[in-house]
């Protein structure tokens, strides 16, 4: 399994971008990572319902690490019971790549 290299959280374009060490980066949307949590509360919502619903205005405000597990991961909205596992976390699909930086 690849292993996380760094995480950056990008305020302006809202999104978490991820290095991974296999040369794969990942750029994933805050709204993006609150509507796939799988926190108990989540889970149970989109049973009830189907889905969650996310303003599209959600920011993620921290990032915690879960020992060699994952993250955990903060929103505005003051949603912090979500933990993202690597292997989670890598599944998901990436946003369109930004031109790669000097
Ligand atoms: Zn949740």
């Amino acid at each position: 399994m690849p292993q996380a290299l760094s995480l950056t959280n990008h305020a302006i374009s809202a999104s978490l971008h991820i290095e991974w060490d296999d040369g794969q980066r990942q750029q994933l949307s805050h709204h993006q990572l609150r509507l796939a949590c799988r926190c108990a509360d989540c889970t149970a919502l989109r049973q009830q319902h189907g889905k969650i619903v996310v303003v599209a205005a959600i920011r993620l405000v921290k990032i915690l690490p879960v020992g060699h597990y994952g993250v955990q991961l903060v929103f505005d909205d003051g949603h912090d019971r979500g933990i993202y596992p690597w292997p989670f976390l890598r599944s998901l699909s990436s946003l369109p790549s930004l031109p790669v930086r000097a």
